[in-house]
């Protein structure tokens, strides 16, 4: 076919995009109103239900837009949806090292606000540097609204009370201004001149349809506008695309579904794609998409087609495809020499590859992209990773994060995989601890709050085993025993006094040690320590009241030098206010005879 294709080679391909938002804002809902305006605007067939993704042409556009897009001045076909919402997606469908979508919409519900999984999305688009546009949705909530089904925004906004344009307007003011705190310049649609500079914000119902025409155009606009270049494809070139998902299929084994970007794929093609060791190629046994609607009731719920251009999501069935994995490039063979291609997938499977350390914590996830997704995410969080792959935590996972020198390392942490019940078991013996979430943020945030404590913890027990400051004074007329030991009532000043702590006396400068603490009692009641303010009996082990101590004489407890450099070093932040005075004081009379002491 290659010798006869008389199609003009270069041509523009459709705009993927792609649906982002914190979960229940209304992302499949949106996407279900846009693929249902279009079943109904369109003539049977006239949209065509793709693998992962759903086309809708320009005319289709068009109808559902009405005065708000002539199709006249769009020469790109229309706009492709990826069919899975979320930027677990997102992140998957990549493209020579950035994203695969061209294009995002935001949902945020107007009611709900900035939540975490918009502030991820929000973090995504721009480390991947994708155009978006800001769905404000559920617009119909605001009380007292006037449903237009399917309106512009214009007309709808015009036929609200002015109460209600009042109440949503202050919801998409919150918006404009929470964008703007995350460094995007964002304002009403209408009012933006370049989209390349700001941020549009659409109103928008899911539910109602209204806004979705503005949605729409200035997805068309935005696309048209600005990445026609991009949208330049050689169509009859060699496809290119990347997995989605791998899926055994009754009748066809393991396929992949895979989004086409670039090029044809054809029936008869040869495929090198991205696998979990090398770079698997293969033979195609067949292109499928779904049977429309109406043929549902035969053998298989797909069809084979012969061939497939850019933009479009296809079913491939071909042989080992068994180490196949989401995220990873597919490059078609046909008159190209396989070892340039093999290199190429090689090249950017490395692309996505995870930088890893000597020693760090494991990561799993379930795609390229997602990986490379939390590896960013430690990256900024400072957290060195010591292996990262795809795949659900192993056994063999536990090995490696068990081996981690720091505690704080002996971890993995899983993003959208399931543990392995074997591993969970070898975990607990193991003492390696597992973070699983859905968001990558929070289970950042749950590796730091888990630092967190076990930081708390080695300092408990550091200060279990040091000498604590404390300075006292021996109260007039509190003798209550002369020697042997001697016991006496004295006052803590400042700092913790601890049983069996030796206590000096600075005589000029020189410190003179003059016993050793023996039991310290609080109304007749033995305590282990006394703390700064209180007054208590000690027995003094070594002195003789009126020998070695004087009642009134001020005391310390004597600090090990090594105690005192932790203590001053690595323990200011965690000792109270009276007692880091107390070492200070400590340190000051020491270092009057000796400047380098506890240093
Ligand atoms: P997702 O998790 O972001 O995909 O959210 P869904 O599309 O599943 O929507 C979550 C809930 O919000 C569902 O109960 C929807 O019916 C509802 N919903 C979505 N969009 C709208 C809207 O525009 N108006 C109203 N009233 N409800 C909506």
């Amino acid at each position: 076919m290659s010798d006869t294709d008389t199609r003009d080679p270069t041509s523009l391909r459709t705009p993927i995009v792609a649906v982002l938002g914190h979960v229940d804002h209304g992302k499949t809902s949106l996407l279900d109103k846009i693929r249902g305006s279009a079943v109904i605007e369109g003539e049977a067939g006239a949209i065509t239900q793709h693998i992962g993704a759903t086309a809708v042409p320009l005319d289709i556009v068009s109808s559902i837009a009405g005065d708000l897009v002539d199709p006249e001045d769009f020469d790109l076909p229309g706009l492709l949806f990826i069919d899975t919402p979320g930027h677990h997606s997102f992140t998957t469908l990549r493209s020579r090292g950035g994203a695969l979508a061209d294009i995002a919409i935001l949902v945020v519900d107007v009611n709900d606000g900035f939540q975490p999984q918009t502030l991820e999305a929000l973090d995504i688009l721009r480390r991947s540097e994708t155009p978006f546009i800001v769905a404000a949705n559920k617009i119909d909530t605001v009380p007292g609204w006037n449903e237009n089904e399917d309106s512009p925004i214009n007309a709808t906004y015009e036929s609200q009370t002015d109460r209600v344009q009042g109440r949503l307007d202050e919801q998409l003011y919150e918006i404009i201004g929470n964008l703007s705190d995350e460094g995007f310049s964002a304002d009403l649609y209408w009012r933006v001149q370049n989209f390349q500079r700001n941020v549009g914000v659409v109103p928008v119902s899911a539910m109602t349809g209204e806004g979705v025409p503005d949605l729409l155009a200035v997805m068309m606009g935005l696309s048209q506008r600005y990445m026609k270049e991009e949208m330049e494809i050689d169509v009859t070139g060699p496809g290119v695309g990347t997995v989605l998902e791998v899926k055994e299929e009754k009748g066809f084994g393991k396929t992949v579904d895979i989004v086409l970007y670039d090029g044809t794929i054809r029936a008869d093609d040869q495929l090198v794609v991205g696998g979990q060791n090398d770079p698997i190629v293969t033979d195609v046994r067949a292109l499928l998409q779904p049977r429309p609607l109406a043929e549902i009731r035969t053998e298989s719920r797909f069809e084979k087609v012969d061939e497939v251009s850019a933009a479009a999501g296809i079913k491939v069935a071909a042989p080992e495809l068994d180490d196949a994995m989401a995220g990873a490039p597919v490059r078609v063979v046909r008159d190209r020499n396989l070892e340039d291609v093999v290199h190429e997938v090689q090249a950017e499977l490395a692309d996505i590859a995870v930088d890893t350390e000597e020693q760090g914590v494991v990561v799993k996830a379930d795609t390229l992209g997602s990986l490379e997704a939390m590896a960013d995410a430690l990256e900024d969080a400072e957290v060195p990773i010591v292996r990262a792959e795809v795949g659900d935590i192993a056994p063999r996972d536990i090995s490696v994060a068990s081996t981690a020198d720091d505690p704080k390392q002996q971890v993995i942490l899983g993003f959208n995989v399931d543990v392995l019940s074997e591993a969970e078991t070898r975990a607990e013996t193991d003492d390696v601890g597992i973070f699983t979430d859905e968001v990558i943020y929070q289970l950042v945030e749950e590796y730091d709050e888990y630092v967190e404590e076990i930081e708390q913890a080695q300092q408990d027990t550091i200060l279990e085993n040091i000498t604590r400051p404390a300075r006292f004074r021996i109260l007039p007329d509190h003798t209550f025993r002369q020697n042997d030991p001697a016991v006496v009532g004295v006052e803590v000043d400042a700092g913790t006094l601890q049983n069996n702590t030796n206590v000096v006396k600075f005589d000029g400068a020189k410190p003179e040690r003059v016993g050793q603490i023996k039991g310290i009692q609080e109304q007749g009641e033995d305590v282990d320590e006394a703390r700064n303010g209180d007054r208590v009996s000690v027995a003094i082990d070594g002195p003789t009241v009126g020998r070695g101590i004087e009642e009134s004489d001020r005391l310390w407890a004597e600090i090990p030098e090594k105690h005192a450099k932790i203590l001053e070093q690595e323990l200011a932040d965690e000792i109270p206010g009276d007692e880091l005075e107390a070492l200070n004081m400590y340190l000051d009379k020491q270092r009057n005879r000796d400047p380098f002491w506890g240093k």
